[in-house]
């Protein structure tokens, strides 16, 4: 065979796959442009989860006829002039590439306007000849996309599913959100809402929009600087953890990224507190000096590169850790070793009186023994969907057996404090402070992993109906299945949400719709085996212990202390957080002037 030129529009296509290789990476590269072009409100419509149709609406600077003209040209770019001017791009694009190649591979229409004068359409089929004329529009751009890869049968072949590609759009868009609170952003389909953000006042207020109020509080304030880094931003206490990375936003000089090393460096923030698999809520701004960043090795630019890739990854864990950190309210009190594990999650603010009402509502069926029935069948399937634990166990029965507690003969339950912790005398000792949802936890989960006297399932009464984001219905439909083999029998109902009618017992009178959700998560963004059944079952007991704020009488803490004290290992929590501490008596003494 001899060799060829390709023709240029070939060769055009061929380059695309660089740039998209799926709906999300459109979306991606044209709001990055409405956000260059200083829009204050994008909104996205799609067809098909953006397999047939993509539009974004910007109301930005738009584009006078000649620009039109040319922004589809390859190589084509009002950003930067020569190579150097990429170190101090402050702007998302720079390499005049994204809109012709869509326009390769896809029925592509732009219509722009500067808001003086005519307005401008162009329009170009499958990388042929742009065709320009006048329009109208108001000022801004309107971008549509259709029939994506019509023209590339190969790369169509390779999409996926409508949900799983409106899914990935609807990712792209929340962590462009987070690194942008103060633009407004829409995504709809066929008329629906999947995402509706208002411009933000500031970034926490856009994490709630997103998060939700109650997590949103869970975030600490960062504000670190060392040597060329300076990140700040918020991260989640330790308690709220997701399945996946969606929500670990992280942003260099205003460019969304995903760098492996920054990842990293929040899981060192996070390793002791937050079990493997578990992801806080994090959005981090990095300014560094852009000569020790490089964010052209990827055409997408997504991927950054650092000169020193390991001081980044420390100062982001370093960022974190200080955020997240407790610290002892002024400098008279050193804290003990004991005491120090004690993080600033526990003195969460007070609940807010409508959660103060709905718990006591609760508090009756509050407490749950743990399961003592058969959960024999839903063990057997479970250990042929995933290898069983032995390799885990291997591990427990190393560890130390009690840790440093005292018999429970010799213990008395004293009370509870704040509705959250009980209270406990080692008569002439000491005093014990239990946290009593992560002891609780513990004991439950013990008795989930226990294949001699395993949990039932349980019906529910009333179906919990669960409401699902676009993302989560989606992998609701491909994991039925799996979510049985835990427990959870459910059915679709309605497009985003699902019926839920049975669950492991310890949940009936608990959390359904949070564990189902969290264990969703696990499902679908871990990879199968031992560790995600470990994920799923942990999600299982946290959602199925007693909460902070339940109020517990004296017979429901004594028994939720002895199961915890019977479990395999009291001293330590699924979560690897601190379940209780120990105040001598003599530090008593000594604090009360008795020594
Ligand atoms: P890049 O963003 O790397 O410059 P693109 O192919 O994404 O390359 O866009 C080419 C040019 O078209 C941009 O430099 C910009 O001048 C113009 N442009 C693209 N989209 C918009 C928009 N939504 N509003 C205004 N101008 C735009
Ligand atoms: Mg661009």
């Amino acid at each position: 065979m001899s060799i060829r030129v390709l023709d240029p529009r070939v060769a055009q296509q061929v380059a695309a796959g660089e740039v998209v290789d799926r709906p999300a990476s459109v979306v991606k590269e044209l709001v990055e442009n409405s956000l260059d072009a200083g829009a204050s409100r994008v909104e996205v419509e799609l067809g098909d989860g953006g397999t047939s149709r993509i539009l974004v609406r910007d109301d930005g600077a738009g584009m006078t006829p000649e620009d039109a003209g040319l922004c589809v040209v390859r190589h084509a770019t009002s950003k930067i002039r020569s190579v150097k001017d990429i170190e101090s791009v402050n702007t998302l694009g720079f390499r005049g590439e994204a809109l012709p190649s869509i326009a390769s591979v896809s029925s592509f229409s732009l219509t722009t306007s500067t808001g003086e004068g005519a307005a401008t359409k162009v329009v170009v089929e499958g990388g042929a000849e742009a065709e320009v004329s006048p329009a109208s529009h108001p000022r801004g751009t309107t971008v549509v996309v259709d029939r994506l890869f019509y023209n590339v049968p190969a790369r169509r072949a390779f999409l996926k599913g409508q949900r799983a590609e409106r899914a990935a759009i609807s990712e792209v868009l929340t962590h462009l959100a987070i690194a942008h609170p103060e633009v407004a952003f829409r995504l709809t389909e066929k008329g629906r809402d999947h995402l509706s953000l208002p411009a933000a006042g500031d970034l926490l207020e856009r994490l709630a929009q997103i998060l939700g109020v109650a997590r949103a509080r869970a975030m600490r304030r960062v504000e670190y600087e060392s040597g060329a880094f300076k990140i700040s931003g918020y991260a989640a206490l330790p308690s709220v953890t997701e399945g996946s990375r969606a929500h670990q936003t992280i942003s260099v000089n205003g460019r969304f990224v995903r760098a492996e090393s920054l990842h990293r460096g929040l899981d060192d923030a996070y390793r002791a507190t937050v079990p493997g698999g578990r992801y806080p809520p994090v959005a981090l701004e990095i300014d560094v000096d852009p000569r020790r960043v490089d964010v052209n090795v990827h055409p997408t630019k997504q991927i950054v590169r650092f000169s020193e890739e390991r001081v980044a990854r420390d100062a982001v864990a370093a960022a974190v850790r200080t955020a997240i950190e407790w610290r002892p309210p002024g400098p008279a009190t050193t804290p003990r070793q004991a005491e120090r594990a004690f993080t600033q999650e526990r003195f969460s603010p007070r609940p807010e009186p409508w959660e103060r009402v709905s718990r006591a509502a609760e508090s009756r069926s509050a407490y749950q023994a743990p399961p003592e029935g058969g959960l024999q069948e839903v063990r057997e399937r479970i250990s042929e969907a995933s290898r069983p634990l032995a390799e885990e166990r291997a591990r427990y029965e190393e560890l130390p057996e009690r840790g440093a507690l005292p018999p429970l003969e010799d213990l008395r339950v004293i009370g509870q404090l704040a509705a959250g912790y009980i209270l406990v005398e080692e008569p002439e000792e000491a005093l014990w402070v239990v946290d009593q949802h992560v002891a609780h936890e513990r004991a439950i989960l013990d008795r989930l992993n226990d294949s001699e006297s395993p949990a039932t399932v349980q019906s529910l009464l009333i179906p919990e109906v669960v409401e699902l984001s676009p993302g989560e219905a989606e992998a609701v439909a491909e994991n039925l299945e799996e979510l049985a083999v835990y427990g959870f029998e459910a059915e679709p109902f309605g497009p985003r949400s699902v019926r839920v009618k049975a669950v492991i017992s310890t949940l009936a009178d608990r959390d359904v719709a949070g564990a189902f959700k969290d264990a969703l998560a696990a499902i679908t963004r871990t990879d199968p085996g031992h560790s995600r059944e470990d994920h799923i079952l942990a999600t299982i007991a946290c959602h199925s212990a007693v909460k902070m704020g339940d109020r517990l009488s004296q017979p429901e803490m004594e028994a939720l202390i002895e199961s915890w004290l019977t479990s395999r290992l009291p001293a330590t929590c699924p979560h690897g957080r601190s379940i209780c501490f120990r105040i001598g008596l003599n530090e008593v003494a000594r604090k009360l002037d008795r020594h």
